[in-house]
């Protein structure tokens, strides 16, 4: 019986990260779910995939709301 890293879950099929090498339950398996400690590599990855070179997303956010704005004043 092992046990999963991030909530202590006893689990008998427990699923191991690709990235930090450490077991978890179904819940989380996934690196977002277990505050993985290579999330930043694996962000930085698939953001130099898309070649998403745009601040951290903020920027979007912004344009959001001036949008909203825009509706708003008319
Ligand atoms: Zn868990
Ligand atoms: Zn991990």
């Amino acid at each position: 019986m092992d046990t999963c890293y991030y909530c202590g879950l006893e689990i008998e099929m427990p699923f191991e990260c690709n990235y930090c090498k450490d077991k978890f339950c179904s819940e989380h398996r996934l690196p977002e779910n277990h505050r993985c400690v290579k999330l930043h590599l694996i962000r930085a990855k698939r953001f130099g995939e898309k070649k998403v070179i745009r601040g951290s997303g903020t920027g979007r956010q912004d344009n959001i709301f001036k949008k909203i704005i825009r509706k708003l004043k008319r």
